[in-house]
């Protein structure tokens, strides 16, 4: 039996009597480019997410620099964040000619680790005329941008703790992870930090026709800067106070947004569920020391935008599953400090040793909620064959 990594036909078709007319309304209108349909969905989203505002954009990519920028993170000024994510992470810090400064992972949960930001700061943070910079580089300290990983929050209670005590801003990366929950703050993702960043591409939990992307914040200052830096910066039509770019949502992937969003909890019930029935599998196995299957720490709401194990062998499995026909992924072969284009930054291999261990023993099996028990089955079967 053949198992894709992802199908997205399913849901499609499941809802197609409730999408298509309604691009067909957007077609009769030729409103195309932010309007009503986008003011809706941005209404929703906020609402989704607990916070007072939420702001569309053309990516999440350009969620993260958006975001950025709205901090004030600029030329030369330093963004602490994790190297085992997916690019635009450091891409967005990089594009605006700021600098990514990296901090290793937490083994289990993938996510920053605040012990790490917290001895970070403590030997390089200098605080003059309330402002944050790293001594030994002399950059002024910007941001702080934990990544939410395929699914759950990172540990956010100790992270804005500790930036709070520096009074540095915290930005979420929230790609992977819209309706997840905080366990200690009981709060969703995008609702702790300052800004929340959210990414619609077809493969995320809730994904549109296309590229496209949100942000969230209970700042309204933030709001209407978000909204003008989207715009080319513009105050009022045709005047600029401040150089953005063009990064707007379009009407049809905020209406088809909109109705799945409906539906999103269901979907993410289904994925867990589905987790479920893995950790039960792997587990009753006994396959200690050679597979650890996901965990949710602090209690975390996991959406399990990836359900990810930590495997022994991981590149023979890959191939072997690949030549059956059962679908699984890397995320992410290559820890963001390994990357060429980030050579400039000085940083060597053994530098992050759990994102460096993480990128070379973990593999992500099928989870969508459409999954049958069938299919789930035969995943779990040519897994354990492979061991055995
Ligand atoms: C997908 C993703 C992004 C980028 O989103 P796009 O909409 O593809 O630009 C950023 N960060 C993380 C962690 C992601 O998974």
């Amino acid at each position: 039996m053949q198992v894709p990594l992802l199908d997205l036909k399913i849901q499609y078709r499941a809802l197609k009597d409730e999408i298509e007319p309604k691009i067909k309304d957007i077609c009769d209108r030729q409103y195309f480019v932010l309007g009503p349909d986008v003011v809706s969905f941005e209404e929703k989203t906020a609402e989704y997410c607990g916070t007072a505002h939420a702001v569309g954009c053309a990516s999440g990519s350009d969620a993260l620099v958006l975001a950025l920028m709205a901090v004030d993170v600029t030329r030369d000024v330093e963004v602490l964040t994790t190297p085992y994510t997916f690019f635009a992470t450091a891409g967005a810090i990089a594009r605006i000619c700021a600098v990514p400064v990296f901090l290793d992972i937490d083994p289990v949960s993938y996510n920053l680790d605040p012990e790490r930001l917290r001895a970070f700061l403590s030997e390089s943070a200098e605080k003059r005329d309330g402002v944050v910079y790293n001594q030994r580089t002399g950059r002024r300290i910007g941001a702080i941008l934990p990544v939410h990983l395929y699914g759950q929050t990172a540990d956010m209670k100790q992270i804005l703790s500790i930036a709070e005590e520096y009074g540095i801003p915290v930005v979420e990366d929230a790609a992977q992870s819209i309706g997840s929950m905080d366990g200690n703050l009981k709060k969703k993702a995008g609702n702790m930090g300052k800004i929340g960043c959210f990414s619609f591409f077809p493969s995320k939990n809730l994904g549109a026709f296309g590229d496209g992307g949100a942000l969230s914040t209970n700042d309204e200052n933030i709001a209407n800067r978000l909204k003008s830096l989207r715009m080319h910066g513009e105050s009022t039509r045709y005047h600029h106070n401040e150089v953005g770019f063009n990064s707007r949502l379009d009407a049809l992937q905020a209406a088809v947004l909109e109705i799945k969003l409906k539906y999103l909890d269901g979907w993410t019930a289904g994925r867990q569920k589905n987790a479920a029935y893995y950790n039960e599998a792997f587990e009753n196995a006994g396959c200690d020391g050679i597979l650890a299957t996901p965990k949710a720490v602090n209690e975390n709401h996991h959406i399990y935008n990836q359900y990810i194990l930590r495997v022994k062998d991981r590149d023979k499995l890959v191939d072997y599953l690949r030549e059956l026909g059962i679908g699984c992924a890397i995320y992410y072969p290559v820890p963001l400090h390994l990357q060429k284009c980030f050579e400039y930054l000085g940083y060597r291999e053994g530098d992050f040793p759990e994102a460096e261990k993480a990128a070379n023993e973990t593999i992500a099996l099928p989870i969508y909620p459409e999954l049958t028990t069938e299919q789930k089955d035969a995943v779990i079967k040519e897994i354990l064959d492979f061991y055995r």
